[in-house]
């Protein structure tokens, strides 16, 4: 996102969130960021991550081998899982959130918060970790993200986010894999 466009939705913010616990940025804590800069600090020594964004093509046949079908059908068709059924909802634990897919790391446990949706939630991502679209299949159009590296759909982001970005990346839980800072 551009400079003006990022003002454009912190102008757009709501003043209050939407209903659940604060993230610890929300008490001042941190900038956001100090957060994506620091992200590598909450990632567990020798992790089995993707160490760049360089894309990974593979066919459908491939994907639908690697991943389990309910990854298959968020990541690959942009299905959508039932609300409140991702243990990663309640995940609370330090450490770092990497796509289902090709494992690049998209979020830490210190930009995820309490939505109260039933899907993980974070107001901010990794540096450069995904890209976006307009989605239309519902009747407003709305805003799709997905996985720089793998292009593997992972959920859409809304602007009743809480305080400072006012953002809201509303994920499936079933297209992320949480490695815990401590193991
Ligand atoms: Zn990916």
């Amino acid at each position: 996102m551009d400079r003006r466009n990022w003002l454009k939705v912190l102008a757009s913010a709501p003043l209050a969130g939407i209903a659940g616990s604060w993230p610890a940025i929300a008490k001042g804590e941190r900038t956001v960021e100090e957060l994506q800069n620091n992200w590598k600090s909450l990632l567990a020594e020798g992790a089995d991550v993707a160490n760049s964004s360089e894309p990974l093509k593979l066919a459908d046949a491939e994907w639908r081998k690697r991943l389990s079908p309910a990854a298959y059908d968020v990541l690959r068709r942009e299905g959508t899982e039932r609300s409140g059924t991702s243990p990663l909802d309640r995940e609370k634990r330090p450490g770092v959130f990497v796509c289902a897919g090709c494992r690049l790391p998209l979020f830490t446990s210190a930009m995820k918060f309490d939505s109260g949706t039933g899907w993980p939630s974070f107001f901010t991502t990794i540096p450069g970790a995904v890209g976006t679209s307009r989605d239309f299949k519902l009747i407003l159009p709305r805003t799709e993200y997905h996985c720089a590296r793998c292009g593997g759909h992972q959920g859409h982001v809304f602007d009743d986010g809480p305080a400072p970005t006012g953002l809201r990346y509303c994920n499936n839980g079933v297209a992320l894999a949480f490695i815990p800072k401590t193991g």
